[in-house]
């Protein structure tokens, strides 16, 4: 095989944007997956490039809504009984990341990568020829109560100073905007500036056609065969050994799975989700995603139909799906938009790959030369994917990057 400069491991949005930079600053690059590309959590989002986001989500406040999780009854989150006493310390980790100058912090540390994702998706959409996906119409969130609304003081006046355009409207106003959704709620925030993508996969597949117009390689592989060989790090492939002087692991939530065997241990925790598609009724349809802020969904046009996704679900990765919050939420959402048939027989599952303080690792791998880490970019992957990959090629390609990167350390465990 000829000489291959970089390795990335994982082939989702992250891996396939890092790829694609890399390739575009000249260096010789294989893409491993044991999938295609996109295939996995990059297929099952809801589509958003939501550059405007300033602030993390939040661990719920106020008794009522913890019982509510606690009985079950929440729409908004859902977890695994057996797994509490596991996911405990990061929850605890999580919620004292919820204090409003910690969020302020993230506001910051992100900014410069938020500020870059629709450009970045930009140009890698003009270069893919994948236009057809990009829709620039914003996001809408509708919040059915005045309490929830109120809660986006602190977001909305940060992106006020910041001048990020969004505009607060009444419910005739946001029906305006969607006809189709049903007077279930009182306010709306609409954020016009951010986009949506109508086949995330699709997507994901267009940049990896461009990594490979540009002499790439995308090759299967089992990521956990990464080794060191001599100065180099080497993947096993059904072509044979690949070497390499640089390794990227960008296996979103798997990438533990390769780290462990470096000795490396990082916190990171998955917020399960789910998708399924939905027909819709009539002639009603939706010209962006919606969020449904109060019940913790989001229901997004996209090629296969009204995808309806689901908010966090603390569960082993691997453990078998549990869609009950989709069911809890479906009454709600069907009184919101009239819903046809779903489209498919069961509902998708991914899981968002999630530190505490809401930030990806995106840097170099501590104390392993050439080792480069891109992952844990919780519910901001598609968003921060080009971004990201823009960012890690710089720093390995030894070009100045666009932003400072120390926030995105791994050592800051
Ligand atoms: C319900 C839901 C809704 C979401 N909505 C949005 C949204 O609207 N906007 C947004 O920006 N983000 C959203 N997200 C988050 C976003 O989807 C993720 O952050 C993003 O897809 C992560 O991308 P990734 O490339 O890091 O991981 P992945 O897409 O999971 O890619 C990792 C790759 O690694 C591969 N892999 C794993 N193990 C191995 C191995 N051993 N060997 C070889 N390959 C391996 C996998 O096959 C996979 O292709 C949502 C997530 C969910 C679950």
């Amino acid at each position: 095989m000829a000489r291959t400069d970089a390795i990335v491991l994982g082939a989702g949005i992250v891996g396939t944007s890092i790829a694609l930079h890399l390739a575009k600053h000249g260096l010789a690059v294989a893409l491993v997956d044991r999938r295609g590309p996109g295939e996995e959590t990059s297929y099952g989002n809801a589509g958003i490039i939501e550059g405007s986001t300033l602030l993390p989500h939040a661990f719920p406040r106020g008794l009522s809504a913890l019982l509510r999780i606690a009985l079950k009854r929440a729409t908004e989150a859902d977890y695994h009984v057996g797994f509490l006493p596991r996911i405990a310390p990061w929850l605890m980790a999580y919620r004292s990341q919820s204090a409003p100058a910690r969020r302020m912090a993230f506001a910051d540390a992100m900014r410069p990568l938020f500020a870059r994702a629709l450009p970045e998706h930009e140009a890698l959409i003009a270069e893919a020829g994948a236009g057809r996906y990009l829709r620039k119409t914003g996001w809408l969130k509708v919040y059915r109560g005045d309490a929830s609304f109120a809660d986006t003081v602190p977001e909305r006046e940060l992106a006020m100073r910041l001048g990020l355009p969004h505009q607060v409207l009444d419910l005739d106003g946001a029906r305006e905007l969607e006809p189709a959704l049903a007077p279930t709620f009182r306010h709306g925030i609409f954020w016009s500036e951010a986009a949506s993508i109508t086949n995330p996969l699709a997507l994901t597949k267009a940049y990896a056609a461009r990594f490979t117009a540009l002499s790439g390689l995308v090759l299967k592989g089992d990521a956990r065969s990464l080794h060191r060989n001599g100065a180099q790090w080497r993947i096993e492939t059904p072509e044979g050994p690949i070497d390499a002087a640089v390794a990227v692991l960008a296996l979103g939530p798997w990438t533990p799975d390769v780290l462990g065997a470096f000795g490396l241990r990082v916190p990171l925790a998955v917020k399960r989700g789910y998708h399924r598609h939905f027909r819709s009724r009539g002639n009603s349809g939706l010209t962006r995603p919606v969020v449904d802020a109060d019940i913790g969904y989001c229901v997004a046009p996209m090629e296969q139909g009204l995808r309806l996704t689901t908010g966090a679900e603390f569960a082993a990765r691997d453990a078998p799906p549990t869609p009950a919050q989709l069911d809890r939420l479906l009454p709600a959402a069907r009184a919101l938009f009239p819903l046809g048939e779903p489209v498919e027989a069961v509902p998708w599952m991914g899981s968002r790959p999630c530190f505490a303080d809401s930030r990806p690792v995106i840097g170099p791998a501590p104390g392993q030369p050439g080792l480069w880490l891109a992952f844990g970019h919780a519910h901001w992957g598609l968003t921060l994917g080009p971004a990201t990959g823009r960012l890690v090629a710089e720093l390995i390609a030894g070009a100045d990057p666009f932003c400072d990167p120390r926030p995105y350390r791994a050592d800051r465990f």
